[in-house]
């Protein structure tokens, strides 16, 4: 039963770390890419749009990128709990993590009374 959990979350937590590291890697190529871009004469975003909605999607680009870096260190951080052994384990009080909430939150390492009280801090 707990084992069939484990086998569950890596399949989903794999999955995840996949095309989260496609996604990355896809930021990083494009980034390279403004950069040339922004060093050439010719922008096409200039173009393409105003001044204004260019830095509006350089900011949108910027935070989407972040969440995508946080939730693949989280992904990381997830599958190593589950190499060790701990992925169950509320890495705050030891309890066990429900697991119907690992299932809703594959990447949570705290029980739902941790993350509120980490939350309301
Ligand atoms: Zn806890």
């Amino acid at each position: 039963m707990s084992d069939t959990i484990d086998t569950e979350m890596r399949i989903r937590l794999e999955d995840e770390l996949s095309r989260l590291t496609a996604a990355v890697a896809e930021i990083d190529a494009s980034e390279r890419e403004s950069l040339s871009e922004a060093s050439g004469e010719n922008s096409y975003r200039d173009h393409m749009a105003d001044q204004g909605s260019a830095t509006f999607e350089r900011e949108l680009d910027l935070s989407l990128e972040q969440n995508e870096r946080d939730e693949l260190a989280e992904v990381r951080v997830a599958l190593d709990r589950l190499n060790a052994g701990t992925y169950r384990t509320c890495s705050r009080c030891g309890a066990e993590i429900p697991v119907a909430r690992l299932r809703a939150v594959p990447t949570a390492k705290l029980c739902v009374q941790c993350k509120e009280i980490e939350e309301s801090r």
